[in-house]
């Protein structure tokens, strides 16, 4: 079947992408083998009409995109993006703590905001980025790495000493959390314990590593699950299924006579406020020098973004089967029954009846259902990175996601028709 074949291509794309740089790593991957090329920011850009081209950012953030062959200020930019980063734990600098002289644990704080107890009794692997000495001391060499063993576990306590387990009890995030990766004996020295773990598996010498950005993942591999395979069970669905689905749209889809961007930003969970993040000049920047490799001027350039248009690509809440009372009681979206426009009265999506209306006629003209929600009045709800993108970026955007269970859980709870479907959408809308 087409929608579980395509369910299994995302869960493998999941599994070789363990944090936002090797997100960024297999989307690099996945460009080259379709003819895209690298560009860097700081070189001089000679684009050529009907082009692909990528660029990275701190290796955590990508943007990809595929020149019309239209005029671009008539056509304008059809954009979507998601973002690489999910919520985790990140190893902090020197992290060995040993406990009672037998355990060795490692001190971690939560990155986002991650369902805590799902984390725990869970075998755990890590992995990240790590800076290396160069030869110029203002550019020093990173590397990826991925330690892809079950080296760590977070215990959980026994009921049987605290018998309110199951009633609801408080993580401590410096107390609770702190994963164990041994017992002390002769063979695990604790003395620089991740800086020879790093050397090891980098094989390089440790006075060569200056830092690292480690992280937490999920050691198991997702899965289909359900009567029919219908549901698919997997870490890091929240965002990585929608930069799967914008890629594999963005690479499916040929020539087309608008300009096609797919954009992947970090730093989603904890604010997008970096460099690399929506709420940067990163993705303005990146356009506006399209613009001026096209030979055009800036009054061009605001042009063609007032005919340009934005597909914020971010998961979206399903009804849950055990708790739907905390969905709106009339907009209640399902699994598999297709892509969810997200509409909030106080704008934390940026989607309104102009740009619900244009996804809408995308979704018909792709022959996908759609789907809408809002949350339930006396809820909050979340935020994602479509209203920080308009910040920057004054361009007409709606706000979707494939809908999910349990966001933010080690293992959330996704569609397999859904994603497939929300891939049609994206292709048709690069096409329109
Ligand atoms: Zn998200």
């Amino acid at each position: 079947m087409e929608s579980q074949k395509f369910a299994q291509e995302l869960i493998d794309f999941i599994y070789k992408s363990p944090t936002a740089f090797h997100a960024v790593d297999s989307v690099g991957k996945i460009l080259l083998a379709c003819v895209y090329k690298e560009i860097f920011e700081n070189e001089s850009w000679k684009l050529k009409k009907e082009g692909k081209y990528f660029m990275m950012k701190n290796s955590s953030a990508v943007i990809a995109f595929h020149l019309g062959r239209g005029e671009l200020v008539e056509e304008g930019f059809r954009i979507i993006a998601a973002h690489t980063d999910s919520p985790c734990f990140r190893v902090k600098p020197s992290p060995e703590i040993v406990s009672e002289d037998a355990y060795l644990k490692l001190n971690t704080e939560v990155y986002g905001l991650p369902i805590l107890n799902t984390w725990l009794d869970r075998p755990l692997a890590i992995a990240g980025r790590i800076t290396l000495k160069g030869n110029n001391l203002m550019k020093p060499i990173t590397k990826l790495v991925n330690i892809n063993r079950p080296i760590l576990i977070i215990p959980n306590l026994a009921i049987h000493m605290n018998r309110n387990m199951n009633t609801g009890i408080a993580l401590n995030e410096q107390k609770d959390l702190l994963p164990v990766v041994g017992l002390i004996n002769d063979n695990l020295q604790k003395d620089n314990f991740m800086l020879k773990l790093i050397s090891q598996e980098l094989k390089v010498n440790i006075g060569e590593i200056l830092d690292f950005d480690l992280f937490l993942y999920e050691f198991e591999k997702g899965s289909l699950i359900g009567i029919n395979n219908e549901f698919i069970s997997c870490s890091r669905l929240d965002d990585l299924a929608m930069v799967h689905a914008g890629i594999i749209a963005m690479t499916k889809v040929g020539s087309s006579k608008a300009t096609k961007v797919m954009v992947c930003f970090d730093n989603e969970e904890v604010g997008s406020s970096t460099k690399q993040g929506a709420g940067s000049p990163m993705l303005a920047q990146l356009l506006e020098r399209i613009t001026i490799s096209m030979t055009l001027d800036r009054e061009a350039y605001f042009r063609t973004l007032s005919n340009s248009f934005l597909i914020s690509a971010d998961l979206a809440h399903a009804l849950h089967p055990n708790t739907p009372e905390k969905a709106d009681p009339i907009n209640r979206p399902i699994i598999n029954k297709g892509p969810v426009i997200k509409i909030s009265a106080r704008q934390s999506y940026t989607s309104d009846s102009f740009s619900v209306g244009v996804y809408e006629s995308i979704c018909k003209k792709a022959g996908v259902p759609v789907q809408k929600f809002v949350n339930r009045s006396d809820e909050r709800g979340g935020s994602t990175i479509g209203p920080i993108s308009s910040q920057h970026l004054d361009i007409n955007a709606v706000d979707i996601g494939s809908p999910i269970i349990a966001m933010h859980s080690i293992r959330e709870l996704a569609g397999v028709e859904d994603h497939l479907m929300t891939e049609k959408s994206f292709e048709e809308f690069y096409k329109s």
